[in-house]
């Protein structure tokens, strides 16, 4: 599988200067904003996991 340099991981604007600055990038090369490291989505994955695991420890210790 050939990797295209030019398809990259999408772009996201800063909030700082409203500069288009590349997904993989951490931070702005123009105002040196640093964007926050985790991820909202991942966070909420965390979340799905963690109520599933109760659930299901839930349904184990259910009496019958
Ligand atoms: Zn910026």
């Amino acid at each position: 599988m050939k990797i295209d340099p030019h398809r990259d991981f999408g772009c996201r604007e800063c909030p700082g200067c409203a500069t288009e600055v590349a997904a993989n990038e951490n931070h702005c090369p123009i105002c040196g904003y640093a964007f926050p490291h985790e991820h909202p989505v991942r966070r909420r994955t965390i979340w799905v996991i963690a109520v599933l695991m109760l659930l299901l420890l839930w349904w184990m210790f259910l009496p019958g």
